[in-house]
């Protein structure tokens, strides 16, 4: 049977999907708000912008790149690799651009999901894939006065490249790694940079060189050794970080924040300001943040690091608790991401009516991350309960779309009209997760974007390598096959 397939979002894991969905034969068609590739790097430009993935692993593994420049490749490289790539692979006709997904309505009759454009066009599926992106709706703070300050203000997430920044005096309020790329980016350039420290962070020394020619023009020439390298930067990054996480005794945890602790001290002499820095939490409670230089930047002489609390923000800058008024030029919110939105704002209706904001009105879940009871063949690729924040999201998504196209297959093949998770099985999937979750190092005492409203890790709590294991092959009596 020909199933026809739309994609939600044309981000790193829609683009992956169109591409593997296009190469096998299938009928596919994504629809992307934007009018651009790209998702998380169309959206975020502000200048410093990397990933802490080694690019050699955030990269398909069908896909290598033999002409990364650095090691964590900066933000428009990432983007221009995945326009590349989409373009190479012969699926941009199949994006429709500017082009929101508004209503999605589950017809048991028929089986299929009828969907309601922005462009007030219509269409039918008989799969969904949902690759709407996790870090994706900035979360604006809510400090008093934001609206009445008189420079320019705007979120790190939505960067206005219009204002100029060349001896301006520019205020970051947050800490993690947005701010602390922005920080390190700018410090050189700005009159003055004002850092509002909520939380001090754990900071991770990580160089980050060019990659010399000579080793790029020998991967070119040896796709093996290209393969290789993923390989060993994958079971590397898995071993030795991704699974320590989940694992609030792994002794590695306690290295990395000897690790911190001594790229603090030795670039912090100052002893007031290193005791500011210094968290009273555990490292990677947060998530751990990385950084060739952030403690060189944030101690140049026209570097502030403001610890007092932020009382309300001004026409002129920033009120703080001590009284001190600072007077800025530039307000950037490097605030983080509503991170319990998922699909939504798209009105989900599902099996009997069920609507997805009232399933998903306490919080987020979905069985296994891709799944949702009464949601048939509706598939989230990094939805809740994934692996996020310490493992490669593009290995994520491409795990779990294998695992979902196993499930496809069953539709395809006429042995079901339409599969979800069963009640049961979600059930118990969030329960062991909630248990799981308490022994990891996210609830040592820190607040974090990984906590929900309950304070519990939203997070897949297991190691990667037990993902990987889940994910292999569908257990099918955990799902509803009709
Ligand atoms: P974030 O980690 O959520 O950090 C938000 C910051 O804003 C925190 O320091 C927070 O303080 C502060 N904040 C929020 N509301 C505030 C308020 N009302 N007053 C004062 N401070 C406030 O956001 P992010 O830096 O954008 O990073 C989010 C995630 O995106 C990262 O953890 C990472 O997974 C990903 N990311 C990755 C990269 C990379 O690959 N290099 C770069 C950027 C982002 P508290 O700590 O006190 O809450």
């Amino acid at each position: 049977m020909t199933l026809r397939h739309v994609v939600i979002g044309a981000g790193m894991a829609g683009v992956l999907s169109a591409i593997k969905l296009h190469d096998a034969g299938e009928q596919v068609v994504v629809y992307e708000k934007a009018s651009r590739i790209g998702g998380t790097w169309r959206e975020n430009t502000y200048p410093g912008i990397a990933c802490d993935v080694p690019s050699h692993l955030y990269s398909y593994s069908f896909a290598p790149n033999p002409e990364w420049s650095h090691t964590f490749a900066p933000g428009p490289e990432i983007l221009a690799y995945l326009e590349a790539v989409a373009e190479r692979s012969g699926i941009l006709d199949m994006i429709r651009f500017d082009t929101e997904v508004v209503r999605l309505a589950w017809d048991d009759d028929r089986s299929q999901w009828d969907i309601d454009l922005s462009t007030g066009a219509r269409d039918v599926a008989d799969i969904v894939i949902a690759a709407t992106g996790v870090l994706h709706h900035p979360r604006y703070p809510d400090i008093e006065g934001v609206s009445d300050f008189a420079g320019a203000v705007f979120h790190s997430a939505r960067w206005d490249h219009s204002v100029p920044l060349e001896g301006a005096r520019v205020g970051v309020i947050g800490t993690g790694s947005s701010a602390v790329q922005i920080v390190g980016a700018l410090v050189d350039t700005v009159g003055s940079m004002t850092m509002f420290q909520r939380t001090p962070q754990w900071v991770l020394q990580v160089p980050n060189d060019p990659i010399a020619d000579d080793i790029r023009t020998g991967y070119r020439a040896d796709a093996g050794a290209m393969r290789a390298l993923r390989d060993e930067l994958a079971i590397g990054f898995e071993t030795r970080f991704a699974n320590a996480v989940v694992d609030a005794d792994a002794p590695i945890l306690a290295q990395i924040e000897e690790l911190c602790r001594a790229n603090l001290e030795s670039h912090v002499l100052d002893a007031d300001l290193r005791a500011k820095l210094t968290p009273d939490y555990r490292a990677a409670c947060k998530r751990l943040v990385i950084s060739p230089n952030f403690y060189e930047s944030i101690t140049r002489s026209n570097a502030h690091l403001v610890t007092d609390p932020i009382v309300r923000i001004e026409p002129k800058g920033v009120l703080t608790a001590d009284g001190s008024l600072h007077e800025l030029d530039v307000l950037v919110l490097a605030t983080g991401f509503r991170v319990d939105q998922f699909l939504r704002p798209i009105d989900v209706v599902g099996r009997a009516g069920a609507r997805l904001d009232d399933v998903w009105s306490a919080r987020p879940s979905a069985y296994l991350s891709v799944s949702i009871p009464d949601f048939p063949n509706l598939f989230l690729l990094n939805g809740p309960n994934g692996p996020v924040g310490n493992f490669s999201l593009i290995d994520v998504a491409e795990i779990q779309f294998e695992y979902v196209m196993q499930l496809v297959a069953r539709v395809r093949d006429g042995r079901c009209r339409a599969v979800s998770a069963s009640r049961a099985a979600a059930d118990r999937f969030e329960r062991d997760r909630v248990e799981a979750a308490q022994r990891t190092v996210w609830v040592t005492g820190c607040r974090s974007w990984y906590l929900d409203d309950r304070g519990v890790p939203a997070a897949w709590p297991w190691t990667f390598t037990r993902f990987r294991e889940l994910m292999a092959a569908p257990d099918l009596a955990d799902y509803d096959l009709v």
